[in-house]
């Protein structure tokens, strides 16, 4: 162990962090069920190959952000870098196939082995969507305004940025002049984009080398490759996401990270977190199942950084101010802890004073932003009826023990 850091790249997220990470999981879910999409969990542990043969083996995922290890048994199993994968072998495994088709929300951590900075994490937590089942352009519609629905929701502004990738056809035609194009400029490109240009040359789009996006700038544009089957679809889209009035911006230079996909692919970007803007981003990957050795189910949807959301977002204050028992004696003490305890079961927010003068113990009500004080002293044990005090008027009342349960309910 060295010194009792957490392992870099991996972090605490303190309550009034976590107060904001609830809320960006609740509003994900919340919408997406708005939109028929039921949350569902799969595991962090998958067999390595599940992300291997599905993101590719030239994405920056597998050739080195991936935590991978054997197990006691010897099986290769990796942390998952991302939820696509397990989801849709959970579709094969779960025998989901005849149920298409299969809407999905999922929240959970991710891990990369990459470099950690600020918005960039090796823990890192994802809500997404997925769409199973559904080829037609409606279904990256209805992601998309799903997708914008949540950062509505969230008051997240931002702005979609929106491309298509076209059909295999075209991308394998496109492929071949991208392989010229980065060929004839192979000194000018990064270590990264000449092992990709072998490999892969579509991703040196994706590059964030300073030198490497230089030489993107002058790249062939991939519409002057769209077959009429890839133009129709992208057309439809952006029609749909017109007729509801989602507002988009084209980057014809947008391309997801990963291999498995076509048409459609999107990213919801902001200025406000400096370098790392992706806060949604997502795409249709009709081969994705299929590589998987399932049957051919197309399939759409797309993940969004919740540590990103987070930071986006303002304070969000505790659901509830909670009500602060302020025993003080020996006597009150125990008639304190009974007190907490039934106004506890009877459903409210309650705060125990544990120790120290009456003074002290107010502070900490006061510091935990507590609505009203139940106070229980000698003279309150004499009379079998507490002191309640309202924090934020300052008035002061005798209530019976009996009857706490009743007056306190205005504080709820
Ligand atoms: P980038 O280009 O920033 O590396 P990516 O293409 O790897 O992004 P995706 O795999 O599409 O990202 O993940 C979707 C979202 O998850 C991102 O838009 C971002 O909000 C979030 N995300 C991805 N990687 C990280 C990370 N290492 N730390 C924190 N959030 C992340
Ligand atoms: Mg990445």
């Amino acid at each position: 162990m060295s010194s009792l850091q957490p392992v870099r790249g991996t972090r605490d997220v303190l309550p009034e962090e976590a107060r904001r990470v609830r809320r960006v999981i609740e509003t994900g879910r919340n919408v997406a069920e708005r939109y028929g999409y039921e949350e569902m969990a799969t595991p962090i542990l998958e067999f390595t190959e599940v992300f291997s043969r599905t993101l590719g083996d030239t994405s920056d995922i597998v050739t080195k952000e991936m935590y991978t290890f054997r197990d006691k048994s010897g099986d290769s199993l990796t942390l998952r870098p991302e939820g696509t994968a397990g989801v849709a072998r959970a579709l094969i495994s779960g025998g989901l196939s005849g149920q298409l088709p299969f809407k999905c929300f999922y929240a959970g951590p991710m891990f990369r082995h990459e470099r950690p900075q600020k918005g960039r994490l090796r823990q890192f937590h994802q809500i997404g969507v997925e769409l199973l089942g559904v080829e037609e352009p409606v279904g990256d519609v209805e992601a998309i305004a799903l997708g914008a629905a949540v950062l509505d929701a969230l008051g997240v502004g931002a702005t979609l940025e929106l491309n298509t990738l076209g059909n295999a056809a075209s991308r394998a035609a496109y492929r071949r002049r991208l392989e010229e194009y980065f060929g004839d400029r192979r000194e000018e490109l990064s270590e990264d984009s000449r092992t990709r240009l072998e490999r892969n040359p579509l991703r040196i789009l994706d590059s964030k080398d300073e030198g490497d996006l230089a030489v993107v700038a002058g790249a062939p544009a991939l519409d002057d490759f769209l077959d009429a089957e890839s133009r129709d679809f992208f057309a439809a889209v952006r029609e749909g996401l017109e007729s509801l009035g989602v507002v988009y911006r084209r980057n014809p230079r947008l391309v997801r990270g990963l291999d498995y996909y076509c048409h459609v692919a999107f990213e919801f970007t902001t200025d406000a977190l400096g370098a790392q803007g992706a806060v949604l981003a997502g795409g249709r990957y009709d081969g994705l199942v299929e590589t998987m050795g399932g049957p051919r189910t197309p399939g759409v949807g797309w993940a969004s950084g919740i540590e990103r959301l987070a930071m986006l977002i303002g304070e969000s204050p505790p659901r509830s101010r909670p009500l602060a028992v302020v025993p003080v004696g020996e006597r009150a003490e125990r008639m304190g802890l009974q007190v907490a305890e039934e106004l506890r079961r009877a459903g409210y927010r309650v705060d125990l004073g544990y120790r120290g003068r009456m003074k002290q113990r107010m502070k900490r009500a006061n510091r935990l932003g507590a609505r009203a004080a139940v106070i229980i002293g000698e003279d309150e044990m004499e009379r079998q009826a507490a002191t309640v005090r309202d924090l934020d008027s300052g008035a002061q009342e005798a209530v019976p023990f009996s009857d706490l349960d009743t007056f306190l309910a205005r504080y709820r």
